[in-house]
Protein backbone atom coordinates (compact mmCIF):
# COMPACT_ATOMS: atom_id res chain seq x y z
CA UNK A 1 0.00 0.00 0.00
CA UNK A 2 1.33 3.61 -0.87
CA UNK A 3 0.27 6.75 0.64
CA UNK A 4 -0.68 9.99 -1.56
CA UNK A 5 -0.65 13.58 -1.18
CA UNK A 6 -3.99 15.28 -1.32
CA UNK A 7 -2.61 18.12 -3.12
CA UNK A 8 -0.92 15.43 -6.01
CA UNK A 9 2.35 17.40 -6.59
CA UNK A 10 4.34 14.83 -4.09
CA UNK A 11 5.73 11.07 -4.70
CA UNK A 12 3.40 8.41 -2.87
CA UNK A 13 5.24 6.80 0.11
CA UNK A 14 5.07 4.16 2.22
CA UNK A 15 3.37 4.19 5.60
CA UNK A 16 6.82 4.69 7.23
CA UNK A 17 7.73 7.51 5.46
CA UNK A 18 4.42 8.93 5.51
CA UNK A 19 4.91 8.34 9.62
CA UNK A 20 7.83 10.01 9.62
CA UNK A 21 7.53 12.88 7.64
CA UNK A 22 3.77 13.72 8.73
CA UNK A 23 2.77 15.81 6.19
CA UNK A 24 3.79 15.70 2.27
CA UNK A 25 6.97 17.55 0.79
CA UNK A 26 3.47 19.75 -1.65
CA UNK A 27 2.06 20.63 1.87
CA UNK A 28 -0.46 18.21 1.70
CA UNK A 29 -1.83 15.28 3.59
CA UNK A 30 -1.21 11.41 3.17
CA UNK A 31 -4.25 9.22 1.78
CA UNK A 32 -3.76 5.63 1.20
CA UNK A 33 -4.00 5.05 -2.34
CA UNK A 34 -7.31 2.93 -2.00
CA UNK A 35 -9.50 1.93 1.08
CA UNK A 36 -9.05 -1.95 1.48
CA UNK A 37 -13.08 -2.67 1.82
CA UNK A 38 -12.88 -5.87 2.95
CA UNK A 39 -11.08 -4.50 5.84
CA UNK A 40 -13.72 -4.75 9.02
CA UNK A 41 -14.86 -8.40 7.42
CA UNK A 42 -11.56 -9.77 7.71
CA UNK A 43 -11.22 -8.32 11.52
CA UNK A 44 -14.28 -9.00 12.86
CA UNK A 45 -13.36 -12.08 13.67
CA UNK A 46 -11.40 -10.93 16.25
CA UNK A 47 -13.07 -9.88 19.54
CA UNK A 48 -10.70 -8.16 21.45
CA UNK A 49 -9.54 -4.48 20.62
CA UNK A 50 -5.87 -5.34 19.78
CA UNK A 51 -6.16 -8.32 17.41
CA UNK A 52 -9.10 -6.51 15.95
CA UNK A 53 -7.16 -3.11 15.16
CA UNK A 54 -4.27 -5.34 14.02
CA UNK A 55 -5.99 -7.20 10.95
CA UNK A 56 -8.00 -4.37 10.53
CA UNK A 57 -4.88 -2.16 9.84
CA UNK A 58 -2.79 -4.53 7.97
CA UNK A 59 -3.78 -3.70 4.48
CA UNK A 60 -2.42 -0.33 5.07
CA UNK A 61 1.05 -1.47 6.13
CA UNK A 62 1.56 -4.63 3.39
CA UNK A 63 4.87 -4.38 2.00
CA UNK A 64 5.90 -1.71 4.39
CA UNK A 65 8.98 -2.04 7.50
CA UNK A 66 6.36 -2.35 9.80
CA UNK A 67 4.08 -5.13 8.80
CA UNK A 68 5.29 -7.44 11.34
CA UNK A 69 5.23 -5.28 14.35
CA UNK A 70 1.82 -4.01 13.85
CA UNK A 71 0.58 -6.89 15.46
CA UNK A 72 3.04 -5.45 18.56
CA UNK A 73 2.16 -2.06 17.62
CA UNK A 74 -1.34 -2.78 18.65
CA UNK A 75 -0.75 -4.73 21.70
CA UNK A 76 0.91 -1.51 23.40
CA UNK A 77 -1.37 1.12 21.50
CA UNK A 78 -4.43 -0.80 22.03
CA UNK A 79 -4.03 -2.39 25.76
CA UNK A 80 -6.96 0.57 27.05
CA UNK A 81 -10.88 -0.45 27.27
CA UNK A 82 -13.32 1.12 25.62
CA UNK A 83 -16.40 0.49 27.42
CA UNK A 84 -19.88 1.77 25.98
CA UNK A 85 -21.98 2.92 28.97
CA UNK A 86 -25.51 3.69 29.23
CA UNK A 87 -26.61 6.19 31.38
CA UNK A 88 -30.15 6.42 30.69
CA UNK A 89 -32.62 5.60 28.01
CA UNK A 90 -31.32 6.17 24.29
CA UNK A 91 -27.80 7.11 25.52
CA UNK A 92 -24.86 5.28 24.58
CA UNK A 93 -21.37 6.64 25.65
CA UNK A 94 -18.39 5.20 23.80
CA UNK A 95 -15.97 5.98 26.90
CA UNK A 96 -12.67 6.45 25.09
CA UNK A 97 -10.92 8.37 27.68
CA UNK A 98 -10.15 5.03 29.96
CA UNK A 99 -5.87 5.86 29.08
CA UNK A 100 -3.12 6.82 30.91
CA UNK A 101 -3.66 10.67 30.39
CA UNK A 102 -7.58 10.23 30.16
CA UNK A 103 -8.42 11.51 26.99
CA UNK A 104 -8.43 9.03 23.48
CA UNK A 105 -5.46 10.78 21.97
CA UNK A 106 -3.61 8.30 24.46
CA UNK A 107 -4.35 6.01 21.31
CA UNK A 108 -2.58 8.18 18.86
CA UNK A 109 0.11 8.96 20.49
CA UNK A 110 0.80 5.38 21.76
CA UNK A 111 0.84 4.24 18.01
CA UNK A 112 2.31 6.90 16.51
CA UNK A 113 5.33 6.68 19.26
CA UNK A 114 5.24 2.75 18.86
CA UNK A 115 6.03 3.32 15.42
CA UNK A 116 8.40 6.18 15.82
CA UNK A 117 10.41 3.90 18.38
CA UNK A 118 10.84 0.93 16.00
CA UNK A 119 11.59 2.97 12.81
CA UNK A 120 14.35 5.07 14.71
CA UNK A 121 17.61 4.42 15.79
CA UNK A 122 18.30 4.63 19.70
CA UNK A 123 22.13 5.83 18.60
CA UNK A 124 20.64 8.55 16.95
CA UNK A 125 17.04 8.74 17.47
CA UNK A 126 13.76 10.80 16.52
CA UNK A 127 12.46 14.09 18.57
CA UNK A 128 9.13 14.53 18.81
CA UNK A 129 8.91 18.40 19.42
CA UNK A 130 5.37 19.76 19.76
CA UNK A 131 3.70 22.66 21.43
CA UNK A 132 0.73 22.44 22.90
CA UNK A 133 -2.24 23.23 25.46
CA UNK A 134 -3.98 20.86 25.77
CA UNK A 135 -4.45 17.08 25.42
CA UNK A 136 -1.38 16.25 22.34
CA UNK A 137 1.66 17.09 24.25
CA UNK A 138 1.00 15.03 27.79
CA UNK A 139 -0.44 11.68 25.89
CA UNK A 140 2.41 12.17 24.03
CA UNK A 141 4.89 12.64 26.69
CA UNK A 142 3.10 9.54 28.19
CA UNK A 143 3.36 7.52 24.93
CA UNK A 144 7.54 8.45 24.65
CA UNK A 145 8.46 7.53 28.46
CA UNK A 146 11.07 4.67 28.49
CA UNK A 147 11.25 4.75 24.76
CA UNK A 148 14.58 4.43 22.83
CA UNK A 149 14.21 4.83 19.25
CA UNK A 150 11.88 8.22 19.70
CA UNK A 151 12.42 10.89 22.21
CA UNK A 152 9.80 13.91 23.10
CA UNK A 153 10.62 17.58 23.74
CA UNK A 154 7.19 19.04 25.05
CA UNK A 155 6.82 23.06 24.84
CA UNK A 156 3.86 24.33 26.79
CA UNK A 157 2.95 28.41 28.07
CA UNK A 158 3.43 28.69 31.53
CA UNK A 159 0.41 29.60 33.55
CA UNK A 160 -1.60 29.33 30.39
CA UNK A 161 -3.15 25.74 31.05
CA UNK A 162 -4.64 24.00 33.96
CA UNK A 163 -2.62 23.29 36.90
CA UNK A 164 -3.48 19.80 36.36
CA UNK A 165 -2.46 19.98 32.06
CA UNK A 166 0.52 21.34 33.61
CA UNK A 167 1.46 18.70 35.82
CA UNK A 168 0.23 16.34 33.28
CA UNK A 169 2.91 17.80 30.73
CA UNK A 170 5.79 17.82 33.06
CA UNK A 171 5.46 14.67 34.76
CA UNK A 172 7.45 12.35 32.27
CA UNK A 173 10.67 10.39 32.79
CA UNK A 174 13.29 10.34 30.08
CA UNK A 175 13.60 10.77 27.15
CA UNK A 176 10.69 13.08 27.51
CA UNK A 177 11.91 16.81 28.00
CA UNK A 178 9.11 19.78 29.08
CA UNK A 179 9.82 22.66 28.88
CA UNK A 180 7.57 25.91 29.83
CA UNK A 181 8.04 29.03 28.31
CA UNK A 182 6.72 32.78 29.43
CA UNK A 183 4.83 33.06 26.37
CA UNK A 184 1.61 32.26 24.64
CA UNK A 185 0.53 29.36 22.75
CA UNK A 186 0.95 31.28 19.43
CA UNK A 187 4.46 32.02 20.62
CA UNK A 188 5.41 28.32 21.52
CA UNK A 189 3.85 27.35 18.24
CA UNK A 190 5.65 30.19 16.16
CA UNK A 191 8.77 28.61 18.01
CA UNK A 192 8.30 24.94 17.02
CA UNK A 193 7.62 26.42 13.46
CA UNK A 194 10.89 27.97 13.48
CA UNK A 195 12.42 24.85 14.85
CA UNK A 196 11.40 23.19 11.73
CA UNK A 197 12.43 25.74 9.45
CA UNK A 198 16.48 25.51 10.50
CA UNK A 199 17.60 22.97 8.59
CA UNK A 200 20.31 21.98 10.85
CA UNK A 201 18.45 21.93 13.90
CA UNK A 202 16.19 19.40 11.54
CA UNK A 203 18.71 16.92 10.78
CA UNK A 204 20.94 17.09 14.05
CA UNK A 205 18.21 16.20 15.96
CA UNK A 206 15.82 14.07 13.50
CA UNK A 207 13.17 16.29 14.55
CA UNK A 208 9.12 14.89 13.54
CA UNK A 209 5.79 16.70 15.07
CA UNK A 210 3.15 14.66 16.81
CA UNK A 211 0.32 16.76 15.23
CA UNK A 212 -2.65 15.52 14.10
CA UNK A 213 -2.36 15.53 10.59
CA UNK A 214 -0.22 12.63 11.36
CA UNK A 215 -1.75 9.56 9.32
CA UNK A 216 -0.54 7.25 12.38
CA UNK A 217 -3.02 9.25 14.67
CA UNK A 218 -6.34 8.64 12.31
CA UNK A 219 -5.34 5.33 11.72
CA UNK A 220 -6.15 4.05 15.53
CA UNK A 221 -8.68 6.17 15.66
CA UNK A 222 -10.89 4.58 12.82
CA UNK A 223 -9.70 1.01 13.97
CA UNK A 224 -11.76 1.56 17.79
CA UNK A 225 -14.54 3.51 15.55
CA UNK A 226 -14.58 0.26 13.79
CA UNK A 227 -14.25 -2.05 16.45
CA UNK A 228 -17.20 -0.24 18.45
CA UNK A 229 -19.58 -0.43 15.71
CA UNK A 230 -18.68 -3.77 14.87
CA UNK A 231 -20.08 -4.33 18.94
CA UNK A 232 -23.20 -2.06 18.57
CA UNK A 233 -24.24 -3.81 15.17
CA UNK A 234 -23.80 -6.90 16.44
CA UNK A 235 -27.26 -7.69 17.56
CA UNK A 236 -28.72 -6.93 13.78
CA UNK A 237 -29.84 -3.79 14.23
CA UNK A 238 -29.39 -1.43 11.50
CA UNK A 239 -25.71 0.56 11.13
CA UNK A 240 -25.06 2.34 14.22
CA UNK A 241 -24.69 6.37 13.83
CA UNK A 242 -21.64 8.03 15.42
CA UNK A 243 -21.81 11.41 17.00
CA UNK A 244 -18.52 12.49 17.41
CA UNK A 245 -16.76 15.84 19.08
CA UNK A 246 -14.64 17.34 16.79
CA UNK A 247 -12.04 19.94 16.02
CA UNK A 248 -9.44 18.56 13.98
CA UNK A 249 -11.29 16.57 11.91
CA UNK A 250 -9.81 13.23 13.34
CA UNK A 251 -12.69 11.82 14.18
CA UNK A 252 -15.03 13.11 11.24
CA UNK A 253 -12.62 11.40 9.16
CA UNK A 254 -11.40 8.74 10.94
CA UNK A 255 -15.12 7.50 10.67
CA UNK A 256 -15.61 7.77 7.05
CA UNK A 257 -11.88 5.68 7.18
CA UNK A 258 -13.76 2.89 9.00
CA UNK A 259 -17.00 3.25 6.67
CA UNK A 260 -14.69 3.29 3.40
CA UNK A 261 -12.87 0.11 5.32
CA UNK A 262 -16.76 -1.83 5.47
CA UNK A 263 -17.13 -1.01 8.97
CA UNK A 264 -21.02 -0.82 9.46
CA UNK A 265 -21.68 2.85 10.41
CA UNK A 266 -24.37 4.75 9.41
CA UNK A 267 -24.66 8.72 9.75
CA UNK A 268 -21.91 10.41 11.79
CA UNK A 269 -22.61 13.21 13.44
CA UNK A 270 -19.51 16.46 13.55
CA UNK A 271 -20.30 18.12 16.70
CA UNK A 272 -18.11 20.98 17.04
CA UNK A 273 -18.26 23.53 19.60
CA UNK A 274 -19.24 27.26 18.61
CA UNK A 275 -16.12 27.89 16.27
CA UNK A 276 -18.55 27.62 12.87
CA UNK A 277 -15.94 26.63 10.27
CA UNK A 278 -16.86 23.62 9.56
CA UNK A 279 -21.11 24.46 10.04
CA UNK A 280 -21.17 26.96 7.70
CA UNK A 281 -19.26 24.58 5.20
CA UNK A 282 -21.95 22.44 5.42
CA UNK A 283 -24.50 24.88 5.20
CA UNK A 284 -23.32 27.24 2.26
CA UNK A 285 -20.79 24.58 1.01
CA UNK A 286 -17.95 27.65 1.14
CA UNK A 287 -15.22 26.66 3.47
CA UNK A 288 -13.45 29.51 5.02
CA UNK A 289 -11.24 28.85 7.30
CA UNK A 290 -11.08 32.01 10.48
CA UNK A 291 -9.20 32.77 13.48
CA UNK A 292 -10.41 30.46 16.36
CA UNK A 293 -12.69 31.17 18.90
CA UNK A 294 -12.05 30.25 22.66
CA UNK A 295 -14.58 27.99 24.27
CA UNK A 296 -15.85 25.41 27.42
CA UNK A 297 -14.52 23.03 24.48
CA UNK A 298 -11.19 23.84 24.49
CA UNK A 299 -9.60 20.95 22.46
CA UNK A 300 -11.68 21.93 19.32
CA UNK A 301 -10.79 25.12 19.54
CA UNK A 302 -10.69 25.13 15.45
CA UNK A 303 -11.16 27.87 13.30
CA UNK A 304 -9.27 25.50 10.25
CA UNK A 305 -9.66 22.01 10.88
CA UNK A 306 -6.10 20.61 9.61
CA UNK A 307 -7.54 18.11 8.06
CA UNK A 308 -10.57 19.03 6.16
CA UNK A 309 -8.39 18.77 2.96
CA UNK A 310 -8.90 14.53 3.54
CA UNK A 311 -12.64 15.19 4.05
CA UNK A 312 -12.82 16.80 0.46
CA UNK A 313 -10.34 14.71 -0.95
CA UNK A 314 -13.07 12.68 -2.93
CA UNK A 315 -12.40 9.80 -1.00
CA UNK A 316 -15.03 9.76 1.25
CA UNK A 317 -18.72 8.64 0.14
CA UNK A 318 -19.89 11.80 3.28
CA UNK A 319 -23.71 11.08 2.66
CA UNK A 320 -25.86 11.08 5.66
CA UNK A 321 -23.06 13.43 7.43
CA UNK A 322 -24.39 16.15 9.62
CA UNK A 323 -22.58 19.29 11.38
CA UNK A 324 -24.05 20.69 14.29
CA UNK A 325 -22.52 23.52 16.08
CA UNK A 326 -23.18 23.85 19.71
CA UNK A 327 -22.48 26.99 21.94
CA UNK A 328 -20.82 27.20 25.02
CA UNK A 329 -24.51 27.43 26.67
CA UNK A 330 -25.76 24.44 25.25
CA UNK A 331 -22.80 22.82 26.41
CA UNK A 332 -23.58 23.83 30.27
CA UNK A 333 -27.22 23.16 29.90
CA UNK A 334 -26.14 19.81 28.36
CA UNK A 335 -24.06 18.95 31.20
CA UNK A 336 -26.40 19.72 33.39
CA UNK A 337 -29.32 18.00 32.28
CA UNK A 338 -27.74 14.88 31.67
CA UNK A 339 -26.32 15.11 35.53
CA UNK A 340 -29.98 15.95 36.76
CA UNK A 341 -31.49 12.86 34.75
CA UNK A 342 -29.16 10.06 34.61
CA UNK A 343 -26.55 11.03 36.86
CA UNK A 344 -24.16 10.73 33.74
CA UNK A 345 -20.63 13.44 33.67
CA UNK A 346 -20.22 14.87 30.16
CA UNK A 347 -16.88 16.84 29.41
CA UNK A 348 -18.13 19.64 27.47
CA UNK A 349 -16.14 17.91 24.29
CA UNK A 350 -18.62 14.88 25.00
CA UNK A 351 -21.54 16.84 25.82
CA UNK A 352 -21.10 18.84 22.26
CA UNK A 353 -21.70 14.95 20.89
CA UNK A 354 -24.53 14.50 23.22
CA UNK A 355 -26.51 17.77 22.31
CA UNK A 356 -25.96 17.19 19.00
CA UNK A 357 -27.53 13.80 19.11
CA UNK A 358 -30.31 15.29 21.26
CA UNK A 359 -31.13 18.02 18.61
CA UNK A 360 -31.94 15.09 16.13
CA UNK A 361 -35.40 14.46 15.23
CA UNK A 362 -37.13 11.45 17.18
CA UNK A 363 -37.39 8.95 14.26
CA UNK A 364 -33.66 9.27 12.76
CA UNK A 365 -32.75 8.89 16.77
CA UNK A 366 -35.03 6.07 17.26
CA UNK A 367 -34.25 3.64 13.40
CA UNK A 368 -30.72 2.74 14.87
CA UNK A 369 -28.50 2.57 17.89
CA UNK A 370 -26.20 5.94 18.31
CA UNK A 371 -22.86 6.13 19.80
CA UNK A 372 -22.00 9.22 21.29
CA UNK A 373 -17.55 9.23 21.61
CA UNK A 374 -16.83 10.68 25.04
CA UNK A 375 -13.53 12.29 24.31
CA UNK A 376 -12.14 12.90 27.85
CA UNK A 377 -12.66 12.03 31.51
CA UNK A 378 -14.91 15.07 32.85
CA UNK A 379 -12.01 15.46 36.20
CA UNK A 380 -9.66 16.79 33.23
CA UNK A 381 -12.35 19.56 33.03
CA UNK A 382 -13.64 19.95 36.33
CA UNK A 383 -13.68 24.08 36.75
CA UNK A 384 -16.03 23.58 33.76
CA UNK A 385 -17.99 20.78 34.42
CA UNK A 386 -18.52 20.93 38.66
CA UNK A 387 -20.18 24.31 38.48
CA UNK A 388 -23.02 22.57 36.48
CA UNK A 389 -23.31 19.18 38.71
CA UNK A 390 -22.89 21.08 42.26
CA UNK A 391 -20.43 18.06 42.71
CA UNK A 392 -16.95 17.09 43.26
CA UNK A 393 -15.52 14.91 40.33
CA UNK A 394 -12.71 12.57 41.87
CA UNK A 395 -9.92 11.55 39.45
CA UNK A 396 -9.98 8.25 38.20
CA UNK A 397 -7.10 5.86 39.24
CA UNK A 398 -4.98 6.56 36.11
CA UNK A 399 -5.04 10.67 36.40
CA UNK A 400 -4.76 10.06 40.51
CA UNK A 401 -1.24 8.52 39.49
CA UNK A 402 -0.30 11.21 37.24
CA UNK A 403 -0.80 13.59 40.09
CA UNK A 404 1.34 11.46 42.08
CA UNK A 405 4.69 11.92 39.96
CA UNK A 406 6.85 15.29 40.82
CA UNK A 407 6.54 17.62 37.82
CA UNK A 408 9.76 18.19 36.60
CA UNK A 409 9.12 21.07 33.46
CA UNK A 410 12.16 23.42 32.92
CA UNK A 411 12.08 27.29 31.58
CA UNK A 412 13.03 27.97 28.23
CA UNK A 413 13.36 31.67 27.06
CA UNK A 414 10.76 31.47 24.06
CA UNK A 415 13.26 32.06 21.25
CA UNK A 416 15.43 29.86 18.65
CA UNK A 417 18.51 29.61 20.92
CA UNK A 418 17.65 28.91 23.70
CA UNK A 419 15.22 25.64 22.50
CA UNK A 420 18.04 24.79 20.10
CA UNK A 421 20.65 24.73 23.27
CA UNK A 422 18.25 22.72 25.41
CA UNK A 423 17.63 20.21 22.27
CA UNK A 424 21.62 20.25 21.99
CA UNK A 425 21.70 19.32 25.79
CA UNK A 426 18.99 16.40 25.89
CA UNK A 427 21.64 14.06 27.63
CA UNK A 428 22.38 15.74 30.16
CA UNK A 429 18.88 17.02 30.82
CA UNK A 430 17.56 13.77 31.62
CA UNK A 431 19.99 12.89 34.28
C1 LIG B 1 -8.48 16.63 20.56
C2 LIG B 1 -9.82 16.47 21.20
C3 LIG B 1 -11.02 16.49 20.45
C4 LIG B 1 -11.04 16.74 18.96
O1 LIG B 1 -10.56 15.66 18.25
P1 LIG B 1 -10.37 15.61 16.68
O2 LIG B 1 -9.48 14.46 16.45
O3 LIG B 1 -9.81 16.90 16.24
O4 LIG B 1 -11.68 15.37 16.07
C5 LIG B 1 -12.20 16.25 21.13
N1 LIG B 1 -12.23 16.06 22.47
C6 LIG B 1 -11.11 16.06 23.21
C7 LIG B 1 -11.22 15.83 24.68
C8 LIG B 1 -9.86 16.26 22.61
O5 LIG B 1 -8.74 16.25 23.36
Amino acid sequence: MKFHSTRGQASPVSISAAIRVGQAGDGGLFMPDAFPADAFETAAADDDLPGFAAAFLAPFFQGDALEADLPAICAEAFDISIPVVEPGEGVSALELFHGPTGAFKDFGARFLMACLDRLGDPAHPFTVLAATSGDTGGAAGCAAEGRSGVRAVILYPDGKVSPFQAHQLSCWDAPVTTLKLAADFDACQRLVKAAFSDAGLVARHRLTSANSINIARLLPQAAYIAFAARRAAADGDAAPGFSMPTGNLGHGVAALMARACGAPIGPVILATNANATLSDWARSGRYEPRASIATLANAMDVGAPSNFERLESGAFDLSGMIVERVDDAAIRTRIKADHERFGYVWCPHSACAAEALARQPERVVRERPWLVAATAHPYKFADVVEPMTGERICPPPALAAVLDRPARAQPCDPDLPALADHLDHLESEYA
